[in-house]
């Protein structure tokens, strides 16, 4: 078996080898600046390496990080870090990774450093999502995208710009995707390559003006437990920004407010051949709520912009007792609230009309539009906004139909907000990202430096 296997190996690597050469003669898209390009190698390599490390995260969390795999890539980040200079890079013992790149300005006469605040931070996260297959992923660079259907070697997985038209805006540039069978990762190890290409570049370019700044990794973002082990204090910056984005241009600094809800139904559990007046089947009771709740409207697909939703995503259970799991995600608060008093309403009617079952309906606040902590500091997403033009792109600033870390640490006290890294798809095994744009975010990440020095003056 063990040969056998050995040798289905080397044919996929024969056949992925294969699929890295360039079959076109299509004409390679340049990037948005000299900057980005000349960070480009280094960052493909980097992002090459990162995503083959196994880094998903687990729902059912015992400690932090929920999985080992995210603390071997802290490691590697951690000895990364140290060897462009940054001496204080460490991994807490909660699996976040913190360094600091000092600021050109922040030497002494003597040449040795003075301790200096920090102007920002930028972070990212470690983990990837535990919704498709994590583990064993082997990723292609197609070079010079042609604009065809894009056939992965594995699964029949396909990109196909008929239903994924954000390809056809990539034609030229050179796609990595993972083989089909998994997901890429670049959600976010887009994120992580592109700070850990920028801060290499920045401190290999004293030239370039730079305040001190700080760089976080942090653990478990994708079950929405990110920041809540994160040490703003000690983190020491005024405001961060996430590279947890996707879009080229995107600027986001307005989020879901969510909350998760869990809705347990017992009912009375019997023999069925004694079951005549005497069982109540919780099943049949969950199910009714979840087709009590509204279809063609406030949900996930039918909805967009800036509609919220009431989201069943799991109903497990037995004729005893089943459990339905809900996430309810709006823009405004005071329509957030009335979609989880409509989820209550509708399992009340439901459950209380049998008497003999129970209903526990248990609510648990997520995380905040973290809009209401950025209107107060405009000068941060402002800053962010300059870096992209900077970098000769058009900022596009829309809401995110979901959360990033930066929602948690806005209502913390540390306004974040997130900037696009070039990768598409998340969350399923076809997941892309284009070397281009992600060499025009991690020089965004150099511009915001230059922007923030410029500040400080
Ligand atoms: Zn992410």
């Amino acid at each position: 078996m063990v040969a056998a296997i050995a040798t289905s190996y080397a044919g996929v690597q024969a056949s992925l080898r294969d699929w890295n050469t360039p079959k076109t003669n299509m004409a390679r898209a340049r990037f948005t600046s000299p900057l980005a390009e000349s960070i480009a190698p280094d960052l493909e390599e980097r992002f090459l390496r990162y995503v083959r490390i196994d880094t998903q995260s687990r729902r059912e969390r015992e400690r932090s990080p929920s999985t080992p795999g995210q603390l071997e890539l802290a490691r590697m980040l951690v000895s990364e870090l140290a060897s462009f200079g940054l001496e204080d890079a460490a991994l807490d013992e909660n699996g976040y990774v913190t360094a600091t790149l000092l600021g050109n300005g922040d030497r002494g006469r003597d040449g040795r450093e003075r301790s200096a605040t920090a102007a920002f931070g930028v972070l990212a996260h470690l983990d990837t999502s535990p919704d498709a297959p994590g583990a064993g992923v082997e990723p292609i660079v197609h070079r010079a995208y042609d604009g065809g259907v894009i056939e992965l070697p594995r699964e029949g997985t396909r990109l196909d710009p008929a239903t994924m038209p954000e390809l056809l805006e990539k034609v030229g540039h050179d796609l990595v995707t993972a083989s089909g069978d998994t997901l890429l990762g670049a959600d976010d190890k887009a994120g992580v390559a592109e700070i850990m290409s920028a801060v290499s570049y920045l401190a290999a370019h004293p030239e370039i003006e730079r305040p001190t700044f700080r760089v976080a990794f942090t653990p478990d973002e994708e079950i929405g437990e990110g920041a809540s082990l994160f040490d703003i204090e000690r983190f020491g910056a005024g405001c961060a920004y996430t590279l947890d984005g996707s879009t080229l241009g995107e600027l986001q600094d307005e989020t879901f407010s969510a909350y998760e809800a869990i809705v347990t139904v017992t009912g009375v559990d019997v023999h069925p051949g004694q079951a005549t007046g005497k069982l109540v089947n919780a099943l049949r009771l969950a199910a009714q709520i979840v087709a009590g709740l509204p279809a063609d409207t406030l949900t996930p697909e039918t909805t967009s912009g800036r509609t919220g939703f009431i989201h069943p995503f799991s109903l497990t259970g037995t004729a005893g007792q089943a459990r339905i799991r809900l996430i309810v995600r709006d823009f405004d608060e005071a329509l957030l609230e009335s979609h989880v008093e409509l989820l209550r309403e509708v399992a009340h009617r439901v459950v209380d009309a049998e008497p003999r079952a129970r209903l526990d309906l248990d609510v648990r606040r997520q995380y905040r539009n973290m809009r209401q902590f950025l209107e107060d500091v405009p000068e941060v997403t402002a800053a962010a906004e300059e870096a992209i033009k900077a970098e000769g792109i058009d900022p596009i600033r829309v809401p995110i139909r979901g959360g990033t870390d930066g929602s948690r640490l806005s209502e913390m006290g540390l306004p974040t907000p997130n900037i696009f890294t070039g990768g598409h798809e998340y969350h399923s095994v076809r997941e892309w990202a284009s070397i281009q744009d992600m060499a025009a975010a991690a020089a965004t990440v150099v511009r915001l430096a230059e922007v923030w020095a410029r500040r400080g003056k």
